[in-house]
């Protein structure tokens, strides 16, 4: 095989081999083609000082989340005459080894824009330039390239939900359908003295007594991804229905949306080709909802919200974030921690937070009610600590819909009416009267009659004997009093609009410790 006809393809989301087309180019006119995949001890080791089981920067549930992702890849790789090779150690570091020890001149990967990837690239492509080896990095984890929006829209990103679409319009690629699989691959290349590994179990990465009982019970993979999508698809009428925010959030035998979002964050399914699909249905149906509601409208939030966190400098801190507005936040250590491990006397609150810890996954309209109440609701503690919280344990933790949301829901951008508050007591009941979500999760509050589920502080201690549960000892009295809590909330976020609205951007930490 001449010299120069090998290529590396570089996996780190995008883990698939339907509408991939870095690796459909590194397949093309390639005699060898490495396929390479980069445990960064970072992510995946067990760090002993976490709240929770997992690395510094994943929960446990994210981690045998890609676990299984990258065992279903190598499965997927192998029949079509190929496979995965992982190694471990820093990323940059071992992908330059490789392509020297390879002699590779070609690398393919798929385009990223979070800030950690960004980085990672601008260094590999340091390397890369000066060797003289081609990169391929093409965009195909959104549906449209954010930097073509926010050039479109005179060098800014859109700021509402509307604004974006009409600058979006049609993505590019939709005349021509995205590819479905590749039936070939040319084979992996020698690899000489390089240390490749199967993909670890997560004994192997050092988490023996963990001690988490319950796991996420969305199994990883491109595999899962296909089936979870068809059978969302196959029933038609519930597509053209979708209409979001009318989930229930605490259906949780059979969530009230498609959970496919921790498919799309490790691109382990395309958002391209879940878009072509949906057209697909949507053609054959009378009628069906639109965006912003429909299931349609649902991934085009997705793509808003990479394009505005794209183009925002600092998009993850309220300092120097020029969308975002200056509010004294409180830095409350014990009451986050209550938030954070489920234990504010709130059921409804801690059980969603538990689900956080056991699942990594909650409907969006139960993290709109932890994130609300951690925030501008009831805590008054800074969205950047619930922000982290999520970062770490959700499944599908994604780096620009996450910090967006946070924003949103702490009223810092996006969303202004911090009037409206979520109940943490009344919301959940519409949904579930018996509290059954709640029962599940909280198993301390399983026998507690329905009338005091969503408020077990007010049951008569006879009661409460009964259902073997005293508030207080068996279960946390509540952190704080939702009535007293959130109008006192209003009142501090009034204020700090009123600043933010008299100094016009130029507010100074001196303004916000008045205020505090
Ligand atoms: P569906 O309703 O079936 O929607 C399909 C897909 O559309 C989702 O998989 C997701 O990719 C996208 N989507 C849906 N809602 C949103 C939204 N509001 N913003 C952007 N994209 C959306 N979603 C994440 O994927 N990662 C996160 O880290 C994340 N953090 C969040 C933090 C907070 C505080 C809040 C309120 C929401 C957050 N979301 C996040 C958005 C949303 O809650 C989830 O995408 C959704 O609940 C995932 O479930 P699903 O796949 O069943 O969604």
């Amino acid at each position: 095989c001449p010299l120069g006809s090998s290529s590396l393809m570089w996996f780190r989301k995008g883990l698939r081999i339907h509408d991939n087309p870095a690796l459909e180019y590194a397949a093309k006119n390639s005699c060898f083609v490495y396929p390479v995949f980069v445990i960064d001890p970072h992510y995946m080791e067990p760090d002993p000082n976490a709240f929770s089981p997992g690395s510094a920067r994943a929960g446990l549930n994210r981690i045998q989340f890609l676990l299984e992702s990258l065992l279903d890849l190598d499965a997927n790789l192998r029949e079509i005459g190929s496979r995965l090779l992982v190694l471990k150690g820093e990323p940059v570091e071992v992908l330059i080894r490789c392509l020297k020890q390879w002699n590779v001149k070609r690398l393919c990967f798929e385009y990223d824009t979070d800030p950690y990837y960004q980085d990672l690239d601008r260094r590999v492509k340091k390397y890369t330039s000066m060797a003289g080896v081609e990169v391929f990095s093409p965009v195909s984890h959104t549906l449209f390239n954010p930097e073509d929006i926010i050039q479109k829209n005179g060098g800014k990103p859109p700021l509402t939900y509307q604004s974006f679409l009409k600058l979006a319009g049609q993505p590019s690629w939709v005349s021509s359908p995205v590819s479905t699989g590749i039936s070939r691959l040319p084979p992996v290349g020698n690899v000489g003295d390089a240390k490749i590994s199967n993909v670890p179990t997560i004994e192997e990465l050092g988490y023996k007594d963990h001690g988490q009982d319950e796991f996420s019970p969305f199994k990883g993979g491109e595999s899962e991804a296909l089936k979870r999508l068809k059978n969302s698809l196959d029933n038609k009428e519930w597509v053209a229905n979708f209409e979001k925010p009318k989930g229930n959030p605490s259906a949780y035998l059979k969530p009230a949306t498609t959970v496919l979002s921790p498919y799309l964050k490790f691109g382990c399914l395309s958002s391209r080709y879940f878009y072509q699909c949906l057209q697909e249905v949507y053609k054959n149906v009378k009628q069906h909802t639109s965006p912003p509601v429909s299931l349609l409208g649902q991934l085009l939030w997705r793509d808003f919200f990479y394009t505005v966190a794209f183009g925002t400098p600092k998009f993850d801190q309220m300092r120097g974030n020029k969308i975002c507005k200056q509010i004294p936040w409180k830095d409350d250590s014990e009451l986050l921690a209550a938030w954070r491990d489920g234990r504010t006397g709130y059921p409804w609150i801690d059980a969603i937070m538990v689900q956080l810890h056991k699942w990594g996954w909650m409907h969006h309209l139960a993290r709109h009610c932890v994130a609300c109440f951690l925030t501008r609701g009831d805590l008054f503690v800074h969205w950047e600590r619930g922000r982290d919280v999520f970062e770490r344990l959700l499944v599908d933790s994604d780096w620009a819909i996450n910090n967006g949301n946070w924003l949103w829901l702490s009223c810092s951008s996006f969303f202004y009416e911090y009037n409206r508050i979520y109940s943490p007591t009344s919301f959940g009941k519409k949904f579930d009267p018996r509290g059954d979500f709640i029962r599940h999760f909280l198993p301390a509050l399983k026998d507690m009659p329905k009338e005091y589920i969503y408020e077990p502080w007010t049951a008569p201690q006879s009661i409460q004997i009964k259902a073997r549960c005293i508030i207080g000892k068996d279960y946390p009295k509540p952190v704080v009093l939702h009535d007293s809590a959130s109008k006192e909330c209003k009142r501090r976020l009034a204020e700090a609009y009123a600043l933010n609205k008299r100094l016009n951007g130029s507010v100074g930490e001196e303004d916000l410790t008045k205020l505090r």
